[in-house]
This record gives C-alpha cells, sequence and structure tokens, in this order.
C-alpha cells in the first residue's frame, strides 16, 4: 500500500502501481504482429474480415462484457450465456468475470484513489492500457462477481481465457491464410483494443458533462461511433443499470440496436430502460447547456 496526498489532506492508502513489464510482451508482440500487413498485404476478403471482427468483438464488447456481464442490463438463457461470454473473449480482453468483476469497482470508486484505472489518479498510458498489466489487476475477485462465478462454464472460460482468442485466430488463418490472419485478425485486434480502452482513458477526459456525476465521466458522440455507444460514457455513470447508453433518439447507440434486435427473435429479454426522472434531468441539464458541445478538453459543462 501506498500513501496518497488528497486535496482534503486526508491521507488514504491504495495499493502501490507496479506494472509487470513482462506480462505486456504478448500483447506488444501482437502489435508489432499486425505490421506483418506489410509482408502478407490486404485481399479482399482479409479487409472484409478485419472490418467485420472489429465490429463484432466491439459489439461483444460492449454488449457481453459491459452490458450484460458488468451491470446486468438484460437477461438471457445459460446456453446464450455462454456462447456470448465465448464471442466477447475472442476480443482477447481476458475472461467475462475477470472484465466485469473489475469494471463494478471502477463504478464504485471511479476517479477517487481506489480507481484501478483513472486519468486523473494515474494519467493517461495507465488508464488507457497499463493498468491491465499491473501485478493488482492479475486475479479475479469472484466475491465482485458471485452472481455469474457460480457457472462452472464460465469460470473455465475465465480460466483458460485465451481459449476463445487462439482458436478464432487459428480458423482465420486456415480459412484466408496469412494476410487474414494478420491482417483480419491481428490488425483488428490491436484497434479493438485500443478502441475500447478510450472509454476508460478518453472519455474521462474530452466531452460534454449532461449529468454533474461525482467522477469525470463525458459524453462524447465520436467516440460512441468508435465503440458502438459506449461513448455516451457520463450517461453510463449517471445511470448504468439501463441497456442503452445513448438515453435520447439522437445519441446513437448501435451496441443497443442489436441487443434490440436479438431481443425480438427472443435471444435475450428484459431490457432495462432508463428511469423518466433520469432522462428528465438530462433534459433539463441539455436545455440549460446543450448536449452536444463540442469535443474539447476540460470542457466541463457541470460538476
Ligand atoms: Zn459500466
Ligand atoms: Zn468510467
Amino acid at each position: 500500500m501506498e500513501q496518497v496526498q488528497e486535496g482534503s489532506g486526508i491521507r488514504i492508502s491504495r495499493p502501490a502501481r507496479r506494472i509487470g513489464w513482462l506480462g505486456t510482451t504478448p500483447f506488444f508482440a501482437i502489435h508489432l504482429l499486425a505490421f506483418g500487413t506489410i509482408w502478407t498485404g490486404i485481399t479482399p476478403a482479409a479487409a472484409i474480415c478485419c472490418v467485420a471482427l472489429y465490429f463484432i468483438r466491439m459489439f461483444a464488447v460492449t454488449g457481453v462484457y459491459h452490458r450484460y456481464f458488468s451491470h446486468r442490463t438484460y437477461k438471457t438463457s445459460r446456453v446464450f450465456q455462454f456462447i456470448l461470454a465465448f464471442v466477447a473473449q475472442t476480443s482477447a480482453q481476458r475472461g467475462a468475470l475477470w472484465w466485469a468483476a473489475h469494471h463494478r469497482h471502477h463504478h464504485r470508486y471511479s476517479d477517487q484513489v481506489e480507481d484501478l484505472h483513472s486519468v486523473s489518479q494515474d494519467g493517461f498510458w495507465y488508464s488507457h492500457m497499463l493498468w491491465i498489466f499491473d501485478e493488482g489487476t492479475q486475479s479475479t475477485d469472484y466475491n465482485r462477481i458471485r452472481d455469474f462465478a457460480r457457472f462452472p462454464e464460465l469460470r473455465f472460460l475465465n480460466k483458460f481465457y485465451l481459449l476463445p482468442p487462439i482458436m478464432l485466430g487459428t480458423a482465420i488463418f486456415f480459412w484466408l491464410g496469412a494476410s487474414g490472419l494478420f491482417f483480419g485478425f491481428f490488425f483488428s485486434t490491436v484497434l479493438l483494443w485500443h478502441g475500447t480502452f478510450t472509454i476508460n482513458s478518453l472519455s474521462h477526459v474530452f466531452g460534454n458533462r449532461r449529468f454533474a456525476t461525482t467522477d469525470h465521466s463525458r459524453n462524447n458522440w465520436l467516440l460512441a461511433i468508435v465503440t458502438m455507444g459506449e461513448g455516451w460514457h457520463n450517461n453510463h455513470h449517471r445511470y448504468s443499470g439501463s441497456t442503452r447508453q445513448g438515453f435520447y433518439w439522437y445519441e446513437y447507440d448501435i451496441t443497443y440496436y442489436i441487443l434490440r434486435a436479438l431481443s425480438l427473435v427472443g435471444l435475450v429479454w428484459k431490457l432495462q430502460p432508463v428511469p423518466e426522472a433520469v432522462l428528465a434531468e438530462g433534459r433539463a441539464s441539455d436545455r440549460l447547456h446543450g448536449s452536444m458541445a463540442p469535443v474539447l478538453p476540460g470542457n466541463t459543462v457541470q460538476g
């Protein structure tokens, strides 16, 4: 533990940041492998594969790791839950239980000293990606995710979290060859990682603050495109129990539209709405400050 001097003068303890640099090796190796595309070239099939794998897996990150396992904003069957977890884990962002347990911790302590990935506490690169390799974030605290840890098949996936991405990469290689592997799989995986990570880093720095939450979360229309709806991050920190994060019709939320489609065919159900009181609160704030203020650093409408 290390002592941190707070503005109020109160000293609070938190685990010291200790990045396991050796553990970052595969992560940076995949970045280098993405450049293998220079030698393999890009076939049309590999290009389609890259775009498809980015969007399918981004949906799985936001719609599954985040809106299902972390926040339980809809329900599904045990079989489809396993399929969703498997697809989400092809993103190579560790197990669904690991992801959700750490994310629940973020909501509990966002931008406080205990937060595991806070820009204001630890700087951009740590909050963006280095926190993943911190010795303090390696294990899964099953107490934080007891509701899903009771399923042995999910604990299996969580333990062998590299199985889904290795299976996907291997299948792509045999199907589309070297170009498919290097551009379709490795390159899209790197894009997907950094697209996802912007929510922990940039979405707590750039954008509009419709709601005066206790953290620094922002709504950012550009990041909402990159992340298929997660960019409405200030909305989400105000109310994390709803399936949609774009609270109003003009706040596009592709992940939510896909979940709505899945609910129409009966694969998922009980999608949670945004409470009317929260919507009214947001409308009142927009009338005062405007909702789509430019994406600029320090654009703090409130709070
Ligand atoms: Zn969340
Ligand atoms: Zn956040």
